[in-house]
């Protein structure tokens, strides 16, 4: 029989499984369960509808054979099965072969790491048998098949016989060694124990051959002797799980721990949740759901690839593994199943969209979603600004989208760092602290707090105390200029020509110095060709000698951002160029241009402007000029 080699990908999934001193082996058997389960699941939603199934709900299980001798734990169910193909293609590669993608290009070697967030499943088998053999029938398909593999080496497919639908995994453990022992997998506790601490919640039976021991009932003559009463072994088929769903359980039945379990093994997410919240709603919408908002955003998720959703059940059936339509796109990040028995099971995707209870229930979570997020803020500071580090992004571009629909919603969640002590501040905190003289909401934006620091337009609002709110990601300028106010007080950068701080004796002191030079500015500006609109005297300058601002909408950061997009059009802020009037190069200026080497000062233009650029975190535009400028002026 011809070995077929797995793929490249699957090859190094299965060699790190197989060399795993990953510490939670034991995964495996959650991980072949709940395969299992789905399995089910598939089979039991098309029984509800097509009769040629034959089965009932109480006729579907999964079955554990633990056989000691042969040292094999064999895990069979009566679901959907596989064809041949679907063996070939299931477990012959990975199906989310992003996994590995993600590891090397994060260098993410820790493979504990990478085995519980991606939930590798099938796969997982390898951690403790030496070999897995599959045997599989599809429902509906008349042949069954055999999938066998050693591990890297490959695997072989082959006719079996098998006489109903579904699956069976035989696992042949690995032999014992000083660290571990897989035989214990065999023993009927150690699985009694792994079933209840992974898979209680199954809605199938997990069933398992248990042997118990009872006392031999003593004949009379035998009591009256005072004997010790012998034992005897009996065989008892049990349901090991308790197959209630979580989320039908009585909250009070459930400890933290029961919610992060099975978030962790039903959305694949190595790290614990930062919340959960198990809803319990009747009235205009009956339904159950369970809620988890993650700690850390999944590899794909500021991608196209990430698909928002939750899973949806009918009265305990599954319907849709995402339903996109429960989740708003600023809540994309959400985790967690909705069940309600109001929707019909034969609904179709499509109808789904338009179905008027389903629109009922997600503004019904959306609503609690909010809510959780404000409780999170108010309650659990810290575990709020660990979200906000993982899915703030997601808020932000939720104010600017749709035209800022949404943004009365989202604004108390949002969060910026602060000049104050860099932290982290909501809108309503910066409010509160703002002075009464105080009257814009300042923010300023670049590429690192760092830069932002460094800029020269932030040196008067400091001088004055007032805080500033340090925007660096790409989005945020957006963001705030679609919500223009918070609680009536405007956003303004700290390069914007009113600053609302200028006392008017200074204003006017500038303007009369810029009637004064009005010349020199215009030659400063012409000998910029077009570069900049304007060139002024700067009242928000105390040190620095230059600075770049802009006129009109579009800030240099929002040109930047826009320009960095795939479009054709290239967008241009009016940009102005400010020179400190206090500083002494403005001497230097006044004297050139009274000494009427008119073309000196284009040299001086050029050169302060390139030095405004350097400083605004931007390209100087010809570098090798701009440098043989200055070696010039230094000779
Ligand atoms: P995942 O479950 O995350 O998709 P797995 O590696 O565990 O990844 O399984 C790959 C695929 O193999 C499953 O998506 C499913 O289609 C198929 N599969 C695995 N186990 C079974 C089973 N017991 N019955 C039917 N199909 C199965």
């Amino acid at each position: 029989m011809e070995t077929k080699q797995f793929k490249a990908e699957s090859k190094r999934l299965m060699e790190m499984m197989i060399h795993s001193i990953y510490t939670h082996k034991e995964i495996f058997l959650r991980e072949l369960i709940s395969n299992a389960s789905d399995a089910i699941d598939k089979l039991y939603f098309k029984s509800l509808t097509d009769e040629n199934v034959g089965l009932s709900k109480d006729d579907f299980a999964i079955r554990i054979t633990a056989d000691k001798d042969s040292r094999t734990l064999k895990i069979s169910d009566n679901g959907i099965g596989m064809t041949e193909e679907e063996l070939e293609n299931n477990l012959g590669i990975i199906a989310n072969s992003g996994s590995l993608k993600f590891k090397s290009e994060n260098k993410l070697d820790d493979e504990s790491q990478i085995i519980g967030q991606f939930g590798v499943g099938f796969y997982s088998a390898f951690m403790v048998a030496k070999k897995v053999t599959v045997i599989s029938k599809a429902y509906g398909s008349d042949k069954a098949y055999q999938w066998e593999s050693e591990g890297v080496e490959g695997y072989t497919i082959s006719e079996a016989d098998k006489a109903t639908a579904g699956t069976e995994i035989i696992l042949e453990l690995l032999e014992d060694t000083e660290d571990e022992k897989y035989s214990d997998f065999l023993d009927q506790y150690r699985i009694k124990g792994l079933i209840k601490k992974y898979s209680d919640y199954i809605r199938f039976p997990v069933k398992m051959e248990v042997t118990h021991s009872r006392p031999v009932t003593q004949t009379e003559e035998e009591k009256a002797e005072g004997k010790a009463p012998e034992f005897e072994e009996y065989i008892e088929d049990e349901t090991l799980n308790s197959m209630v769903p979580l989320w039908k359980k009585n909250k009070t039945e459930l400890k933290e721990e029961d919610y992060k379990h099975f978030y962790v093994e039903k959305f694949y997410d190595y790290n614990e949740p930062l919340r959960y919240a198990h809803v319990k709603n009747e009235g205009n919408a009956n339904y159950n759901a369970l809620l988890y908002i993650p700690g850390k955003a999944p590899f794909d998720f500021y991608s196209k690839e990430y698909e928002k959703g939750l899973q949806l059940y009918s009265n305990g059936v599954l319907i849709m593994d995402k339903c996109a339509d429960l989740l708003p796109d600023y809540f994309s990040f959400v985790k967690g199943l909705v069940d309600s028995e109001d929707l019909s099971l034969n609904i179709s995707r499509e109808m789904l969209q338009h179905d008027r209870q389903l629109k009922v229930i997600a503004k019904s979570i959306e609503k609690t979603i909010s809510s959780e997020l404000k409780k999170m803020l108010k309650n659990e500071r810290e575990k709020y600004e660990e979200f906000w580090k993982a899915f703030g992004l997601q808020l932000k571009y939720g104010i600017y989208s749709d035209y800022g629909m949404n943004k009365e919603k989202l604004q108390d969640l949002l969060m910026f760092t602060s000049s104050n002590e860099s932290k982290l501040v909501t809108l309503d905190e910066y409010v509160t602290a703002m002075r009464e003289e105080q009257k814009y909401i300042y923010y300023a934006t670049g590429e690192s707090i760092a830069r932002i620091e460094q800029l020269p337009q932030t040196e008067l609002i400091k001088d004055n105390g007032f805080e500033i709110l340090y925007l660096t990601d790409n989005i945020d300028e957006f963001a705030v200029k679609t919500l223009m106010k918070y609680k009536d007080k405007e956003f303004r950068s700290v390069s914007s020509d009113d600053l609302g701080l200028e006392d008017n004796g200074k204003k006017e002191e500038i303007k009369a110095k810029e009637e004064e030079n009005a010349e020199l500015l215009k030659a400063l500006a012409e000998g910029l060709d077009g570069k900049v609109t304007k060139v002024v005297l700067s009242h928000r300058l105390k040190s620095h000698p230059v600075c770049l601002s802009s006129e009109g909408q579009i800030s240099l950061e929002m040109e930047r951002v826009l320009n960095s997009m795939p479009t054709d059009q290239k967008i241009k802020a009016e940009r102005v160029l400010e020179i400190n009037p206090e500083h002494k190069i403005f001497g230097v200026l006044k004297e050139s241009f009274a000494s009427e080497q008119s073309g000196q000062i284009k040299e001086y233009a050029d050169i302060l402007y390139n030095l405004a650029l350097i400083n605004e975190g931007m390209n100087v535009e010809n570098p090798l000029e701009f440098t043989n400028k200055v070696c010039d002026l230094l000779m």
